[in-house]
Order: C-alpha cells, then structure tokens, then sequence
C-alpha cells in the first residue's frame, strides 16, 4: 500500500485541498514552492502513462480544477505541472505555483510552517470549484 493510499484512507493526515470519489489533492509535505500540490487518482496505479486513457483524461480534468483554484489562492506567475513517480509509486500531478524555472527544480524546497499549510490549503480548497 502507497502512502498515498494511506492519506486517501486517513491512515495518516495530509493538507486537503480537493476531494471527489475519484480523486484527491493535498499539499506536497516538502514543497518547491508555496501551494505545491499533489493531485492523486485514489486507485493505486503506479505508472501515469499505464492509465487508462479515460482515466488519465479524468486526472487531468480534475487537475485542471485544481490548478484554477491553486491560482486564485497563491498568487504567481504560472502554473507549473510536472509527472515523476521516482520517490512515490502512485500516480500524482504535481501543480507548482512558479515565477522563476527554479521552482520547477526539485531539489529547489521551501520550509512552510503548519500553520503555512493549513492556511494555504484552506485557501486553495476556497476557490476549488
Ligand atoms: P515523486 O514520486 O518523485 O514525484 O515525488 C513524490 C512527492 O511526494 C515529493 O515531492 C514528496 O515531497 C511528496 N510526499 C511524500 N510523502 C508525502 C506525504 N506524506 N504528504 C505529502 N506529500 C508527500
């Protein structure tokens, strides 16, 4: 089981963002930036490109949603997406709030609060739509 299937079970806590039956998206616990979320099917895939094409498409979908509410929550340049897997092996997004390239480094990590998270979580789950 990933931990990421732990999180969707509630085994263990995670900064909520947005929920359906589907999917599910939190803040990245060791962030690029302020806002790094991760967007999560809850079916545990390892693979992104071994999704179905529906499936993948509804991630998308889904993802779309959230960067639109990341954007109103965190003000920035753009919206950075990125696809790796190499740490955890069930699919994520990753949706990066980004002004400068370096912010889509990954060995690029800003310190937050747990305060900073809750606020900035809330904030997105706000404007979720
Ligand atoms: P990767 O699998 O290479 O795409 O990276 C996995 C990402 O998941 C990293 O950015 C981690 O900081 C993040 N991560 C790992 N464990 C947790 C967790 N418990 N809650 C939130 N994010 C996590």
């Amino acid at each position: 089981m990933s931990i990421f299937t732990k999180i969707i079970t509630g085994e263990i806590p995670s900064y909520k963002v947005a929920e359906d039956d589907d999917f599910i998206a939190f803040l990245d616990i060791n962030p690029n930036a302020k806002g790094h979320t991760l967007v999560v099917p809850k079916k545990e895939e390892n693979k992104i490109f071994d999704l179905s094409k529906e499936a993948y498409s509804s991630l998308m979908d889904f993802s779309y949603r959230v960067a639109k509410a990341l954007e109103k929550a965190v003000p920035c340049q753009r919206i950075g997406m990125s696809v790796i897997g190499l740490e955890v092996p069930h699919v994520h997004v990753h949706l990066v709030p980004t002004n400068v390239m370096s912010d889509m480094q990954f060995t690029h990590k800003v310190k937050l609060s747990k305060d900073e998270f809750v606020a900035i979580a809330a904030s997105i789950a706000d404007n979720f739509e």
